[in-house]
This record gives structure tokens, sequence and C-alpha cells, in this order.
């Protein structure tokens, strides 16, 4: 993956290692893949970046799996179901994850940009920056590589999504890159893994209460965020080179 700065193409090593790490990946089963990153190429400088959301149990069990102490990221936005603060709570002490990191907004931020709560209606982008982005950005010298849980059949925007990028400041693990509904379901089923009380009432993506909304049958999975808008992503996932952040 290249970006552009000012115009011009930019290719760094740092782009050329993700791009020999998406190909050492390919075809390689989601557990190797975090196996090798956390305990090979990423030793003591990868978190997992969770939402506690409809499918963050895969991951997390996995992750578990190698080791209970890696890093867990939660920008807990002060906008979140009850539900997804319980579930967060509830996994964490079932898979014994001892290393959760609960991220907040700054308090003056809350004060300054959005004292009455209502942001995310006339400026969504502005929520998610101030919510999401900048906590999380603040963090990210901390860690060399990020876990994510995206897939490319969650949307037509990540159908391309490789299974190691460099987004300018931080490589991106996404071990699920290829997994269908149904993996995520078949997983959580064959090891007995408490599903998040949402997805029963018909949200198959879940962020924010204000800005989630269940979806159809058959709908693209993340339809429900922010529907109705042109946005798609809150901006965590973007280039540094676009704007985003991490
Ligand atoms: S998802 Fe909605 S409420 Fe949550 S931070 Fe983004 S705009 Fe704000």
């Amino acid at each position: 993956m290249t970006v552009l700065i000012n115009n011009l193409v930019v290719d760094t090593p740092e782009h050329e290692r993700a791009r020999q790490l998406s190909a050492k990946y390919e075809g390689w089963n989601a557990e190797s893949i975090l196996r090798d990153a956390i305990d090979h190429e990423f030793v003591g400088q990868i978190a997992l970046s969770s939402s506690f959301g409809a499918d963050a149990v895969v991951l997390l069990h996995l992750v578990a799996q190698i080791d209970r102490t890696t890093p867990v990221i939660f920008l807990d936005t002060d906008r979140h179901f009850f539900q997804t603060l319980q579930y967060r709570d509830e996994l964490v002490a079932q898979l014994g994850l001892t290393n959760l990191i609960n991220l907040r907004p700054a308090l003056e931020d809350v004060r300054a940009l959005d004292p009455k709560n209502v942001l995310f209606q006339s400026d969504p982008d502005a929520c998610c920056d101030f919510r999401k982005t900048k906590p999380l950005a603040a963090v990210t010298k901390d860690y060399a590589a990020w876990i994510s849980g995206r897939k490319r059949a969650q949307a037509a925007t990540r159908k391309a999504m490789q299974i190691v990028e460099f987004d300018g400041r931080n490589f991106k693990i996404n071990p699920l890159a290829d997994w269908t509904a149904q993996d995520v379901a078949d997983y959580i089923r064959a090891h007995d893994l408490p599903p998040h009380p949402l997805v029963e009432q018909g949200y198959p993506s879940i962020g924010c209460f204000t800005c989630t909304k269940p979806v159809e049958e058959g709908q693209d999975a993340r339809s429900g965020r922010w529907a109705g808008q042109d946005k798609t992503e809150c901006g965590i996932h973007l280039s540094v080179y676009d704007g985003g952040g991490i």
C-alpha cells in the first residue's frame, strides 16, 4: 500500500514490510497469524483494538489463548449501549484478559465540543474524532501494531483490505480478513462463547447507541452504522494521511 502526501506517492519500508507480511500470512488461519504477530513479529509492541461488539468475542478468545496479558484497547465513547459495557466486563473476566485499557474522551473536549451530547447529529466526524480517534492516537506511540477484527465481507468499503496494512503510523493486523458471518457464528458456537446480547435483536454490527440501528436480513452488516449518512467508518481505520489518525 502506498500513500499520497502533497500529490507524491510515498512507499516506506513499513509499507513494504506490510506487503511482505500479508503475503506470508496468505492462507494461514487466524490463530497462526495472531500467534506469529504476538510471539514473533511484534513482541511486546502489539495491542488488540476491540469494540466488544457483535463479532469481538472471536478475536478476544483467540488472543486470550495466546497471551492473556496482551493489551486490549476499548474506546469508551460514553455513548455505548449499556449491554456493550456489561458484555465487555463479562468477557474480560471470563477469558481472563488482564490488560484492558479503557480509553475515554478528554473531559475538557466533552465540555468544549459536545456539552449536550448531540454533536453526533450535526457533525458525526467531529464527534468520532474527539471520542475515538484522538484518545486512540494518544496511545499509538506505545504500540507498533494493532490487531483489528475487520473483515472484507463486512462492507463494500473493506473488500480490498489486506491482512497486514500500514496506515502511516502503525501496522494493522487483520487476521479475520477473509472470515464470513458464518465463520464467526461457527467459531462462537464451536467454542461455546457468549454472543453480544444485541445480536439476537437484529444488530450485526454494534457501535454507539446513538449511531447504530438494527438491519434487515440480507442487508450489509454495517448498514445500520450511521444509517442514512455518507459516513461508513469512524476514522480510526483511515490512514493518518487521510486525516483519520490511526
Ligand atoms: S459513533 Fe456516533 S456517537 Fe459514537 S463517537 Fe461516532 S458520531 Fe459520536
